[in-house]
């Protein structure tokens, strides 16, 4: 791997280390691009709400943009050091974060969708679920978030945790592969969800993604620096990648928001 785009830092309440920490991982790790994609803030502006242990709040956005430049201007010939933000997509507030990130400058938006709905009252995505609704309700969503033509790429398209019907799985799961293709939006192997064990990657999805044939790419989804020195779970991923033949891209062109 020489270019990581999703890496967090502990504004989000549940990541370690500074942002210098993790660039220094990086310059270790061989990497010339590092992207930190901190779970964005959501202005709930109707409503006094925060999601303290999963993402930062809004008045956090400037100190996290003028950290990640300042050092993109410190390291600049060793390393490109790149801002954006990894986000959900909730359309009743969707045009209010652009507002923020565009006011903050911040260049590109990984999709990552944790939870249902608009997040209030939703339960996350990654709790076990048989109801093929729910399935179906994700990948409306998700296609909807792609349709805006404004995230990079899909961040661990396979959170949802579908204990249901196999047949169902792939076929909504073949929606959202087609959609995320024909929309030209890379879909990413977490390497997260390797370190820790989790229903993600899910080989069920990749062999999907394989036949569609979608772009792909790993994040490491760092949420401490020696995440970035985590050799093994890429090793991990590239077996996967190896195993179903996908169409890895060690880097790609990133979207404007
Ligand atoms: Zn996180
Ligand atoms: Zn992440």
């Amino acid at each position: 791997m020489i270019v990581n785009y999703h890496s967090h830092t502990p504004r989000c309440g549940h990541a370690e280390g500074s942002e210098r920490e993790y660039v220094e991982a990086a310059l270790r790790a061989g990497l010339v691009t590092l992207g930190f994609s901190d779970h964005t803030p959501w202005d709930y502006f109707d409503r006094p709400y925060r999601n303290e242990r999963v993402r930062m709040a809004p008045e956090e956005l400037p100190s996290y943009a003028d950290t990640v430049r300042a050092l993109a201007e410190e390291y600049r010939g060793r390393i490109e050091i790149l801002l954006g933000v990894e986000a959900e997509y909730y359309p009743k507030y969707f045009p209010r974060l652009l507002e923020l990130l565009r006011q903050n400058g911040i260049g590109y938006m990984i999709l990552g969708q944790h939870f249902y709905g608009n997040e209030l009252g939703e339960p996350p995505c990654g709790r076990p679920t048989d109801d093929p609704a729910r399935l179906a309700g994700y990948v409306d969503q998700t296609i909807e978030a792609l349709q805006t033509g404004l995230f990079s790429y899909f961040a661990h398209p396979d959170l949802i945790r579908f204990t249901g019907d196999d047949g169902e799985y792939s076929r909504q799961m073949r929606r959202l592969c087609r959609a995320a293709r024909e929309l030209d939006t890379p879909l990413e192997i977490n390497l997260l969800g390797i370190r820790e064990g989790r229903n993600y990657p899910d080989e069920r999805f990749w062999r999907i993604a394989a036949e569609e044939g979608n772009a792909v790419v790993i994040g490491c989804d760092a949420h401490r620096p020696g995440d970035i020195l985590d050799f093994e779970s890429e090793k991990a991923a590239l077996k996967l990648v190896e195993k179903y033949g996908l169409d890895l891209r060690a880097r790609i062109p990133l979207r404007e928001i």
